[in-house]
């Protein structure tokens, strides 16, 4: 599913930076969208400091993260310009240091989670972004929630004064073809639409989209995608 860009050892963090923002701006247009409803994050896990802070130089601001220690020493590591994303599923008892590395967090995926991340983020004097992750397709061993759960996270998430609820976030199948991405990136704006007009929200934003599907993610209205292999090379 990866597609590898050609000459990637050849080329530097800013010429693959360069590289994704013009596809991520032509998905848009493509779309009839414009180019700066999309965001890009860069996924930064297992890249060292020193590779962010290129990224950083070449304008990039927003970094994801899967694992919350790496995060935080990320977060330590790094100048404060970079505003940090926890991308990955986060274990009750790393709640805490979550709240204080990250100010999005995209896997927010437990009832238990949401009330946990909205006392801590009150303790902490924060209010983070958070976005609910969902499992469309319903795959098993996948975290995130089932679709049938999504309205009651919805209503929690909507009573929690300390957390700043912003939408929804999805990772498609491993081995999904071109038309299960679709179905699967639809889904997830589908059931934002239907929870946006059903509580009265905004819910304006949908996580969706890595380096071998992040067009058709935005052909289906992703507002941030998540690139890592793209833009750093392949992790090891
Ligand atoms: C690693 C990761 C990505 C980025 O994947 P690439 O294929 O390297 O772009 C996106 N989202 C999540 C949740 C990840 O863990």
């Amino acid at each position: 599913m990866y597609r590898r860009e050609r000459g990637m050892s050849n080329s530097t963090i800013a010429q693959r930076l360069a590289t994704v923002q013009e596809r991520i701006a032509a998905a848009a247009r493509a779309a009839g969208r414009d180019p700066a409803s999309v965001r890009l994050v860069a996924v930064s896990k297992t890249v060292d400091a020193e590779a962010v802070r290129e990224a950083l130089a070449a304008g990039q601001v927003a970094f994801g993260e899967n694992r919350v220690q790496e995060l935080a020493n990320k977060v330590a590591a790094l100048p404060e310009g970079c505003e940090w994303h926890l991308i990955g599923h986060l274990q009750n008892n790393k709640a805490r240091t979550a709240v204080r590395a990250a100010s999005w967090i995209h896997s927010v995926d437990s009832l238990e989670l949401l009330e946990r991340l909205d006392r801590i983020a009150g303790e902490e004097g924060c209010r983070p972004r958070i976005l609910l992750q969902v499992n469309v397709t319903g795959e098993e061993a996948k975290s995130g929630l089932a679709p049938e759960a999504v309205p009651a996270a919805v209503e929690a998430a909507r009573a929690c004064a300390n957390l700043d609820c912003q939408g929804f976030m999805t990772m498609a199948e491993f081995d999904a073809d071109e038309a299960a991405l679709h179905a699967c990136f639809a889904g997830l704006r589908q059931l934002r639409d239907a929870m946006a007009a059903r509580y009265g929200m905004a819910l304006p934003e949908l996580s969706m989209g890595m380096s071998g599907d992040f067009e058709i993610a935005i052909a289906e209205g992703a507002t941030l995608v998540r690139v890592g292999t793209a833009i750093f090379g392949s992790r090891h």
